[in-house]
């Protein structure tokens, strides 16, 4: 074991790993940022306090054993590393990438007030690539249950369910209506975040382990639940949420607009089909406005640059430090281009002989009421206009209808499949459900902790 500097925190700062030359990275669809050198990573581990109550670890989750885990990376031990990350993550090396960690682990590190933070997601993401990279892989057990789970969904919840069975010999059967595994990993978040090939790899794995794909499948319409319920020992639910929330004033009904998943959907569908983005030419040229504040904003403003839009610019209706993505997120639409315009609401687009040329706006102020809550108001006279040639539209999504549960698994009032308090199990004992479906849409992480836990249950069910 490697001695350690307990006073490493104050000579060694917080380093972020290097991003791709700028130049490069806002013409491709690949991930911007480097990975950690052996070194980056064990002095970042050895920053680590080892605090007796860790808050990143309550924090995350996935109640990660974080501390344990940058102690092994401080002592070289990458292949215990990886073990232990994976005890409480199916997925490490996705999280690492795409956890808006300054929310999370990071933003409760002891550290993160005045020393600044242990990169933890960089040091997860860093473990399970240099494990695969040295020949590691996972050792599932044969599948000697008797026992089979149905998946529908084949997102990181389903995955993650996926996953914990096969680690108890337990075989599932993934149905997705598409074409590829990994939900929104695959189809909505773009590949300079996280690129195919990790999730394909993750398919791979747990095809070996015995799981069984069944894409191009839509339950409700080509397999109906009750034919799943009487084929199968347990199903679990992991949907997501596909339905775009609209606003009133601008709907994808409208010509020049379109929705943010069906744009970052083409796009990624194109690369996976065509593994180039070169004969894309959607926003080519074009002035782009995409309105909301979330990831999917950046991530659609990201992508419009890449694919050689003239101008970006996203409009959000509160103010920059009201933003709900990640600041990470915003930074880098920043600098790759992206402009921004705040406090200010879309009321209608302006059309010429049929073709949109603009977007109409009021701008807007909060206004604390007594109670301390802030609501929006409008400016009077303050409307003003910015050319467009295309709106996108990314106001968040919720549940679509889902008549296929046929009454078997009860919905609240927001269309979200309701599980009994602090299980994922549904009323329907034989019938578990996570992700998105469930808490309306959220992050990755927290869809894996679901598909884990269900996956957990399940076994126990079973047994
Ligand atoms: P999904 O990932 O949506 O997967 C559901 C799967 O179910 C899909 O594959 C779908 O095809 C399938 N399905 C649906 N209905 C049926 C049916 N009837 N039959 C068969 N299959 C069906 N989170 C982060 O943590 N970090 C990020 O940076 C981030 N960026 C995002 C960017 C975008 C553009 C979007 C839209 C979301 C982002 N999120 C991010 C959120 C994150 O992707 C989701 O919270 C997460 O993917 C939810 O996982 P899930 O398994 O519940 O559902
Ligand atoms: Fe942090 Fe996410 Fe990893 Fe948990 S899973 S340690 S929140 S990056």
């Amino acid at each position: 074991m490697k001695k350690k500097n307990h006073n490493k925190f104050i000579n060694c700062a917080r380093s972020e790993v290097s991003k791709i030359e700028l130049t490069e990275r806002k013409t491709k669809f690949i991930e911007i940022y480097n990975s950690f050198s052996k070194n980056d990573a064990e002095d970042q581990s050895e920053r680590c306090l080892e605090c007796g109550n860790p808050y990143c670890q309550w924090k995350c989750p996935l109640h990660n054993y974080i501390p344990n885990w940058l102690k092994l990376v401080h002592d070289g031990r990458i292949i215990e590393a990886v073990n232990l990350s994976h005890q409480t993550n199916s997925f490490p090396e996705v999280c690492g990438r795409v956890c808006p960690q300054e929310r999370l682990c990071e933003g409760s590190c002891t550290l993160d007030d005045g020393f600044g933070a242990v990169a933890i997601g960089n040091v997860e993401k860093y473990i399970t690539d240099q494990a695969f990279a040295e020949g590691w892989s996972l050792n599932y057990p044969p599948l000697t249950s008797t026992k089979q789970v149905a998946i529908i969904g084949a997102g990181p919840a389903g995955l993650a369910c996926a996953d914990v069975l096969a680690r108890y010999g337990i075989k599932s059967v993934v149905y997705d209506r598409q074409s590829h595994v990994g939900g929104l990993l695959t189809y909505g978040i773009p590949a300079f975040k996280l690129e195919k090939s990790i999730i394909a790899r993750r398919q791979q794995i747990l095809s070996n382990a015995g799981a069984e794909f069944k894409l191009n499948c839509e339950i409700g319409r080509d397999i109906q639940l009750s034919e799943l319920e009487s084929e199968y020992d347990a199903i679990f639910i992991g949907v997501g949420t596909y339905q775009s929330v609209q606003d009133a004033a601008i709907s994808s009904e409208q010509i020049g607009v379109i929705k943010a998943l069906d744009f970052l959907t083409e796009i990624n569908q194109h690369i996976l089909t065509a593994n180039t983005t070169d004969d894309l030419t959607l926003v080519k040229d074009k002035t782009v406005v995409v309105l909301g504040g979330g990831d999917t904003t950046m991530d659609c403003l990201r992508s419009s640059l890449r694919l050689g839009a003239k101008q970006v610019i996203g409009v959000y209706r509160r103010s920059v430090d009201d933003l709900p993505g990640s600041k990470r997120e915003y930074a880098n639409a920043c600098e790759e281009g992206a402009e921004f315009i705040f406090n200010a609401q879309p009321i209608g687009i302006i059309q010429e002989d049929g073709v949109l040329t603009g977007v109409k706006f009021i701008q807007t102020s909060l206004v604390e009421s007594k109670d301390s809550s802030s609501t929006l108001q409008y400016i009077e006279g303050s409307e003003f206009i910015i050319d467009a040639d295309l709106v996108i539209t990314a106001f968040g999504f919720k549940p679509e209808s889902l008549p296929w549960l046929d009454q078997q698994v009860e919905t609240d009032q927001y269309g979200r499949i309701k599980t009994q308090s602090t299980t994922q199990q549904t009323h329907n004992t034989k019938i578990f459900a996570g992700g998105d479906i469930v808490r309306g849409a959220s992050l990755v992480v927290h869809a894996i902790a679901d598909g884990m836990q269900a996956g957990h249950e399940i076994v126990e069910f079973l047994a």
